[in-house]
């Protein structure tokens, strides 16, 4: 795609959108910046931006500046219903979203992680088994660099592995993964997409365009994937899958057998021993589950066993995922601060028999707190709520365990430190986002770290 002299418009001023309008503009495009956010709370970005040359909008979008563009690229947090986006569809002008752009232009081969849950995990994890299998590797996506930032260091050779979020998929259209993933598909960011057949279709857009020479990896023990590989291989034009479970033997891709994990390229192929469940240095069954879908991604690209074990082996859980903060009076501390939706705290609850103080709430996604009823009973001896979901949340799961308003984590933690004995866990995995309260999730799990640790009388960031 030529993009000399073409007025390009990007909607969305975000990390995404700041890197994709520098991209155009080296590229010699004429580019345009437009955001709804006031000048003021833009004023970082501003002057870089005016200095290369790039044009800025900002306090809302202008229909006439969306109209006089050859090609819009749309921010994820900007949703596609916005009026002038829909406004000029009716037109015809192409529009397309950052990672689309990016994928028309990244050398080498690229291996593309999605799901409800556990992209994060994942990525960072398959990221460390391509570096540690000698392969040239760049991580991004969702994750630390936009995938516009990876294109100019790619190379034929290299990889790219990359952290795909359902709103990035929205906006693709020729995007071809040399190896899709997608972990899981549970409800979530429902506000957004408006049903789950929308999120779904979303997840799906990972491996619209792959052929029979690209690999789709799929979790076996879960219902929605189950689905999703029906239309993967519908036509029989579709990607080459390969599945992971926990619980069965799978014809080709990984599972585990008497507490091993193994690897089979083919139907017909050899068992491959990889490594031990045992030897997985993170907590809970779904973590079992990103091991198994690095496992298949991994050899599929061609790593062998060794350095896949290696990187495990080594692999530290990424902060704000079930993270040990620290031990006080004998109750142990975990933030799962990145538990933001009810399969993430589902997850957090499998990894743990009883004795569980659950810290639960903040910004409500529309979700069914209904369905963490039995867990509660079973695991958990109270649940502490906070912030804006409270009340809901509340309604929802009066009776199956002991429910305590605490409004805010202060308090929770306060109140929940005080009913812990020895032996018994506090967990922050609050099933909502955090947005009532903080600025976002590293924030809020931040906040808990601090004052936990500060119970402690230990002075601590990081
Ligand atoms: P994502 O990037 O998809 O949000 P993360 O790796 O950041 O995924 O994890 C998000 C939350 O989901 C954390 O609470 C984590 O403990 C939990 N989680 C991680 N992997 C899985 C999985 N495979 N299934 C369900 N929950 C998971």
């Amino acid at each position: 795609m030529e993009l000399k002299g073409k007025k390009v418009l990007v909607v969305g001023l975000g990390k995404s959108g700041l890197a994709a309008a520098l991209f155009l503009r080296r590229r010699g495009a004429q580019v345009t910046v437009s955001d709804v956010r006031s000048a003021a709370a833009l004023s970082r970005d501003i002057p870089a931006l005016l200095e290369e040359g790039i044009m800025v909008e900002a306090g809302g979008h202008g229909l006439l500046t969306f109209r006089r563009q050859d090609l819009i690229v749309v921010s994820p947090g900007v949703p596609m219903n916005t009026p002038e986006l829909v406004q000029v569809r009716t037109l015809g002008l192409p529009i397309i979203g950052e990672v689309e752009l990016a994928a028309r232009y990244l050398k080498g081969r690229t291996l593309a992680i999605t799901g409800s849950n556990g992209k994060t995990t994942t990525t960072s994890l398959c990221g460390e088994i391509l570096a540690a299998g000698g392969r040239r590797t760049a991580v991004g996506g969702n994750i630390g660099l936009p995938v516009i930032a990876l294109v100019d260091d790619s190379t034929d050779e290299g990889w790219s592995v990359l952290e795909i979020s359902s709103f990035q998929l929205e906006t693709t259209e020729n995007f071809r993964p040399n190896i899709s993933v997608i972990l899981n598909i549970t409800p979530d960011h429902l506000d957004r997409h408006g049903s789950f057949e929308n999120y779904v279709a979303a997840k799906e857009r990972i491996f619209a365009k792959q052929t029979p020479e690209d690999a789709l990896v799929l979790n076996a023990d879960d219902e929605a994937s189950a689905k999703t590989a029906v239309h993967a291989g519908a036509g029989g034009h579709g990607p080459n899958i390969y599945w992971f479970s926990r619980r069965r033997i799978v014809r080709q891709g990984a599972f585990v057998h008497d507490g091993t994990i193994f690897f089979r390229a083919a139907e017909n192929a050899a068992q491959e021993p990889i490594l031990r469940v045992d030897e997985i240095p993170l907590k809970g069954g779904h973590n079992v589950e990103n091991v198994l879908a690095a496992v298949c991604a991994a050899r599929r690209a061609g790593i062998d066993a060794s350095a896949i074990r290696t990187a495990v082996v080594n692999f530290k859980a990424v902060a704000h995922r079930l993270e040990f903060v620290a031990q006080l009076h004998g109750v142990s501390y975990y933030n799962d601060s990145k538990a933001t939706n009810v399969d993430a705290t589902i997850k957090a609850l499998e990894a743990f028999p009883g004795g569980i103080h659950l810290i639960l709430g903040g910004k409500d996604k529309g979700s069914d707190y209904r369905v963490l009823r039995p867990l509660l009973t079973e695991r958990v001896k109270a649940v502490y709520t906070i912030g804006a979901a409270a009340e809901k949340i509340h309604t929802h799961i009066e009776g199956a365990t002991t429910v305590i308003g605490a409004g805010t984590l202060d308090a929770a933690i306060a109140k929940a430190a005080e009913a812990a004995k020895p032996g018994e866990i506090v967990l922050l995995a609050p099933a909502c986002s955090s947005f009532d309260q903080f600025e976002n999730y590293e924030q809020r799990g931040q906040a808990f770290k601090d004052l936990v640790l500060e119970k402690q009388g230990i002075g601590y960031r990081g």
